[in-house]
């Protein structure tokens, strides 16, 4: 699956709109450079997530993660690489609300809810609710899916080495690799 270059196009500016309304200064580079993640399910409304990458090292990364109303990042994890235990990450909300799910004790009645075609990839549902300040670091090699509330949602994610190409989603059907078609 792919999304065209119209779409992809779109959703980046639709997102540096969010980067603004939450007030976090980029430069004119980093807009242009902002990521649509598709993640290859062309669903982008309800699968996805928009990308500034503001640091990428050898040792460190630091991103800015736009979600658009209710849009959902597939449940994935960062395993271990050879020598490389795998991401830590730690996802911090900055503007908007955000459901964050990992392994534990089922919510009893979670607020953010997966594509209806796409649930059954969904394993874990523990749930953590993200205002603006909150924050939640994850182990490496943890399970996890994350959903924007109603407003859409801005997010920090700081980490050590990201290596995204690597992730591993639940779903069969993902694919980190964005694929733009004219
Ligand atoms: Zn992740």
């Amino acid at each position: 699956m792919a999304i065209t270059r119209a779409e992809h196009n779109a959703a980046r500016i639709r997102a540096g709109e969010f980067i603004e309304r939450a007030g976090i200064p980029v430069t004119d580079g980093e807009l242009a450079g902002i990521e649509t993640a598709d993640l290859g399910l062309g669903e982008l409304e309800q699968s996805g997530v928009q990308i500034v990458t503001l640091v990428d090292t050898d040792q460190i990364a630091a991103k800015v993660l736009v979600l658009f109303p209710n849009q959902t990042e597939p449940e994935h994890r960062h395993p271990r690489l050879g020598e490389y235990a795998g991401k830590e990450e730690t996802i911090r909300c900055h503007w908007g609300e955000l459901y964050l799910y990992l392994a534990g004790e089922l919510a009893p009645s979670p607020k953010g809810s997966p594509p209806a075609h796409r649930r059954h990839t969904y394993t874990v549902w523990h749930e953590h609710i993200l205002m603006p300040g909150d924050q939640v670091t994850l182990a490496p090699d943890t399970l996890h899916w994350f959903q924007a509330g109603p407003e859409g949602a801005v997010i920090w994610s700081f980490s050590t080495k990201a290596i995204d190409v690597q992730d591993v989603f639940t779903d069969p059907d993902v694919s980190r690799e964005t694929i733009i078609v004219d």
